[in-house]
């Protein structure tokens, strides 16, 4: 496992984590989950990622349960948290400044943590000045409840907003942005973001890697049993399946065959291979799942600029 700087800060982050959306508590019970953790760890993944949306806080609940009986040293994990679809009152979500501060407190609950190492706004919030959440972000730092900050699918000018606040009224800005990433979504990472990234040298830990699964290519004769999209409460993931192009897929599969490695495990490293990512966040229902992606790192080598090029002309 290489580690990579989060952004400008001093934070070393693995470059795979794993995080805890939709398979907490709905697929893997405590047993299983606690599996995988301590898998991922002794494999030297050190970032466990978690929101308050997730699960209704029982996936937080759940993770919280773990780290006590795994009994890691607090000084060798990151952990993280999110803030914005806390509940269904209208303090109970978005980025207020109440929000803010009564999510995190919760989070460390639920985590059963001293502080948040990163803390994410899950979304913008049209409806809250950005300067308020950049003020309470900045406060829940120097309460040390938090290490570092971030946006989650924020569009470039909201960050620039948040930067610009932070510079006039001498406040930390964010340290990290979290979007969706993968070989099927490409644009506001590659496009959108590309002068965030040169001006403000944000981090970057990103979400589905695989597309909720369908890079792996199970989903090309139909939704398969047990998946993701047969999850009670997600089905509404099968409806973005009309617009994938799985042709594209089609291609990823032959290629992986042809240098002998899983399709999951290319779509990884194809997402690795992009310097402005600090970290890919893996989900996984099932060990053997996690023990395929994490074994992505030892086939790095043959992803070569050809391979590269070749994937990003489909
Ligand atoms: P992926 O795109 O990698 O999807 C993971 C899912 O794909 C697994 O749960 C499993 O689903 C399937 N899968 C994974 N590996 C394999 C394999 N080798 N073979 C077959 N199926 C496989 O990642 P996620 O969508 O889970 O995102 C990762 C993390 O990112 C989340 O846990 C969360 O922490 C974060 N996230 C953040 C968001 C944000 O808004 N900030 C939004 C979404 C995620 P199954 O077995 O059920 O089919």
């Amino acid at each position: 496992m290489e580690y990579r700087k989060l952004g400008e800060s001093g934070l070393k982050i693995s470059e795979l984590s794993f995080g805890s959306w939709v398979t907490f508590v709905n697929q893997l019970n405590e047993k299983d989950a606690m599996s995988c953790m301590a898998y991922a760890y002794d494999k030297g993944v050190n970032f466990f990622d978690n929101a308050e949306a997730y699960a209704h806080g029982e996936s937080e609940i759940l993770m919280g349960d773990i780290l006590k009986k795994l009994k890691w040293d607090r000084d060798t994990y990151i952990v993280s948290s999110k803030v914005f679809w806390g509940g269904d009152l209208p303090t109970q979500k978005g980025l207020s400044k109440k929000h803010i501060h009564d999510a995190c407190n919760a989070a460390l609950m639920r985590l059963k943590v001293d502080y948040l190492d990163l803390f994410f706004c899950h979304r913008p919030d049209p409806e809250t000045p950005i300067l308020e959440s950049v003020y309470a972000m900045n406060d829940l730092l120097q309460q040390g409840k938090i290490m570092y900050w971030g946006t989650s699918e924020w569009s470039a000018q909201e960050i620039n907003e948040a930067f610009l606040c932070a510079k006039k009224f001498n406040l930390r800005g964010p340290t990290m942005e979290q979007p969706q990433y993968n070989i099927l979504c490409r644009e506001r990472f590659e496009n959108e973001y590309r002068e965030i990234f040169k001006k403000y040298r944000i981090g970057s830990t990103i979400w589905s890697p695989l597309a909720s699964g369908l890079l792996t290519g199970k989903y090309c004769n139909g939704v398969p049993k047990n998946s993701r999209f047969k999850v009670k409460g997600y089905e509404w993931l099968a409806q973005s399946m009309d617009s994938v192009d799985f042709n594209k897929i089609n291609r990823i599969n032959d290629l992986s065959k042809k240098i002998n490695i899983k399709p999951s495990q290319l779509a990884i490293l194809w997402c690795l291979k992009n310097k402005n990512v600090s970290s890919v966040i893996l989900g996984a229902s099932k060990l053997s799942q996690l023990k395929e992606n994490l074994d992505s790192l030892n086939y790095l080598n043959l992803i070569t600029d050809d391979i590269i090029e070749e994937i990003n002309g489909y």
